[in-house]
């Protein structure tokens, strides 16, 4: 594949979508989300999408919406315009001076791809090395008001067919409600996420965790923290798995050292795009670490690239792809992400292989940036 391209144009579109159901983790509340979308245009036309999935706070990450929108039109469009390629590996290299801020990389880097796999009329998944045609989808759960109201959710999730379910922990729902859904539900493949909120005075009472015999306790410490990750996982059979903690494959290579992790959580928006987040894949699969896609709520642009990166063979465990309607009443693109019995299909169309809904974009969008010849 050896198509040369050269982005002429390239918009990014601040989108705000209401969410179905809020949700809560150990530090925020939403009710609807605001992401960025990337559009660039090829000399001939044709036209990538990718999706900067960022929080509107910096608690997940240091990146917040307005911080990608700042690095994305000052740095990474004006970087890759009226440049030619022919891989996204060299436009990543392109904008590779620029430190960090890795969701807004992640947008760009996956419109490049999108671009790239339609230009040389194949699938995404097919682009990026994926075999699999289908994903198996898990769900995540936010914290809920009480005890009740969480095996109602998982109730749900598991009628719909979904085989795995998170359950995001804090300190005061931690032991009770794993204890709670694990009677109700003996078999059913369980893990947890803390998002870093622990510390190493916790170690104890996350050791009662192993009774439960979770798939993965997730990123239990401070992203930083790794020497603690790596002295849980000594004393727990439960396999520790990191999230936060690795934003860059040098992370991963020192975590994999120390024996901090015994799974990867892969996320493109966390790792800087496609790019990275497929040689983390690599990487781990060396090490015989079987990894797993996680999302950030992302529209259905975010969320497909998700599915085709899903579609690597080290994808071993259930990815963060639930359908779009999970979250979304109506999502941006054309069909929506559907999963059937906890699958989703990888597409077979060339590109992104969804059509995107431009009205409903325009519809929702509250900023607009340009960059191109009718700018000029
Ligand atoms: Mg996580």
């Amino acid at each position: 594949m050896s198509t040369e391209l050269k982005i002429v144009a390239a918009r990014l579109h601040r989108v705000r979508m209401p969410l179905v159901h809020e949700f809560q983790t150990s530090s925020h509340r939403k009710a609807f989300l605001d992401h960025i979308l990337v559009e660039l245009e090829d000399a001939s036309g044709a036209t990538g999408w990718g999706e900067i999935a960022s929080s509107s706070d910096p608690y997940y990450a240091p990146e917040t919406v307005e911080s990608c929108w700042h690095i994305a039109s000052q740095y990474l469009l004006p970087a890759v315009l009226d440049r030619p390629w022919t891989h996204p590996d060299q436009l990543a290299a392109v904008w590779s001076k620029v430190r960090g801020n890795n969701f807004a990389k992640a947008g760009v880097d996956t419109a490049a791809w999108v671009l790239y796999a339609g230009a040389n009329s194949v699938p995404l998944a097919t682009a990026l090395g994926g075999k699999r045609t289908e994903v198996v989808a898990g769900v995540s759960l936010g914290i809920e008001p009480t005890i009740d109201d969480l095996l109602t959710q998982v109730d749900t999730q598991v009628a719909a067919g979904y085989p795995r379910v998170k359950l995001k922990i804090a300190p005061g729902w931690d032991v009770e409600p794993v204890r709670a859904v694990r009677a109700a539900y003996p078999d059913l493949d369980l893990h947890v996420d803390a998002n870093g909120i622990y510390t190493a005075d916790d170690l104890k009472l996350l050791q009662e965790l192993d009774e439960f015999g979770l798939t993965m306790i997730e990123q239990p410490f401070a992203p930083r923290d790794l020497l603690t990750h790596a002295r849980l996982q000594r004393t727990i059979e439960t396999p520790v798995c990191l999230d936060e903690s690795i934003e860059t494959v040098d992370d991963l290579q020192t975590a994999l050292q120390l024996e901090a992790l015994q799974v990867l959580n892969i996320k493109v928006s966390r790792m800087g795009g496609l790019t990275p987040a497929r040689e983390a894949h690599d990487r781990a699969q060396a090490a015989g670490i079987p990894v797993w896609c996680g999302g950030m709520h992302e529209f259905g642009i975010g969320r497909v690239a998700n599915v085709a990166l899903s579609s690597l063979a080290g994808f071993t465990l259930p990815s963060d792809v639930s359908a779009s309607e999970k979250y979304y009443a109506r999502d941006v693109i054309e069909p929506a992400v559907v999963a059937v019995e906890g699958v989703v299909q990888v597409p077979g169309g060339t590109g992104l292989g969804h059509a995107v809904d431009r009205a409903l974009i325009e519809a929702n969008t509250v900023a607009e940036f340009a960059l191109g010849p009718e700018q000029e």
